[in-house]
């Protein structure tokens, strides 16, 4: 089973790393505008491989991802000082529009995983592009979205629960970024409702906490961005489950980004919601019950993300 990275930067070569290390695939090909850094990303990581899975990994061109069953991307490039969101945003719509019909080309049976940002933005167009334009099936277009917020969702709440996050099922929802929606009032331990979790163990969990945990997931990146400059180990991980999924035929539950939500009072436009994974890529899509609260914001977030789209299409 070949996975193609397109874009092979601290994110895409995290991803391939983390595929390697989970002995994801049989094959990763690396591709990458500076053919220099995919090929010693691909030496780099091929050096991992007798310590971990016997992965054949190389730098490659868009032929070479012929045959992919996967194909992540996360090519992008970075806001330049004094640049506005929307030159950022309208720059990677650029790259978008010449890779996508690259990968197309030579990989017309993958399930193509997005994760360059905005994430769910940079889906919407992978799916005006491939889907609307192309006729590719849109289940075979996912975007990261929130998998990586989930997993913080589920590492902060296990902390602070003192058990592991393995236990933890709590989603983070709507978009990757500011306005996300994390999914309180659906957030079990095992099989167990947090309140009752709470009650029975040491760990309170007061709505000052959850504030707490609320702002340390949403301002995640911020504080990371801080630290070293970019996040990439995470997001590499969750690329690495979401190609799992698809190469093992999993079937598997991650929140990841769509416009395949069957909401039909919120607007098409890609956001995450929990998707069932399978070799064809989106097999299912469910909606949690949500408190009151929950569907407003879940509404918002959808409707800033509709707003952001729009805003580009205009320009
Ligand atoms: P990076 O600058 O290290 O890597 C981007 C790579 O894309 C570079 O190697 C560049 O050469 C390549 N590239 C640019 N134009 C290209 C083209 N036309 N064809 C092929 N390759 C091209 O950046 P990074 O830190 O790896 O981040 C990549 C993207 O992932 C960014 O948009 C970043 O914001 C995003 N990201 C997403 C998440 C998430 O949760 N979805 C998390 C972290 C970062």
């Amino acid at each position: 089973m070949k996975i193609g990275v397109v874009g092979c930067g601290f994110v895409g070569s995290a991803s391939a790393y983390a595929c390697l290390m989970q002995g994801v695939g049989r094959e990763i090909i690396l591709v990458d505008h500076f053919e220099k850094l995919a090929k010693a990303q691909a030496q780099d990581i091929m050096h991992a491989a007798p310590f971990s899975h016997p992965i054949k990994i190389k730098a490659g061109s868009y032929e070479d991802l012929a045959g992919s069953s996967v194909v992540m991307i996360a090519a992008g490039v970075n806001q330049k000082p004094g640049e506005t969101r929307l030159d950022l945003l309208k720059r990677n719509a650029d790259i978008f529009a010449t890779i996508i019909p690259e990968i197309l080309k030579y990989a017309g049976e993958a399930v193509l995983v997005v994760a360059t940002n905005p994430v769910d933005i940079m889906t919407q167009i992978t799916i005006d592009i491939a889907h609307k334009t192309h006729n590719y099936p849109a289940e075979r277009i996912i975007g990261s979205g929130t998998i990586l917020d989930t997993a913080r969702f589920r590492a902060l709440l296990g902390q602070h629960l003192n058990v592991s996050s393995h236990s933890v099922h709590a989603n983070v929802l709507g978009e990757h970024g500011d306005s996300e929606v994390l999914h309180w009032s659906g957030a079990r331990i095992g099989t167990i409702s947090l309140e009752d979790f709470a009650a029975q163990s040491k760990a309170l969990v007061t709505e000052s906490i959850k504030k707490q945990i609320d702002h340390a997931v949403r301002h995640a990146a911020y504080s990371i961005i801080e630290g070293k400059g970019a996040t990439w180990y995470g997001i590499g991980a969750g690329m690495a489950k979401i190609a799992r999924a698809i190469i093992d035929d999993e079937h598997a539950m991650i929140t990841c980004s769509s416009s395949l939500h069957a909401y039909e009072d919120l607007p098409q436009t890609a956001f995450s919601l929990p998707r069932i994974i399978c070799a064809n890529g989106i097999e299912d899509t469910l909606h949690p019950h949500l408190s009151t609260e929950e569907t407003a914001d879940l509404r918002q977030s959808a409707e800033i993300l509709k707003s952001s789209y729009d805003e580009i299409l205009a320009s």
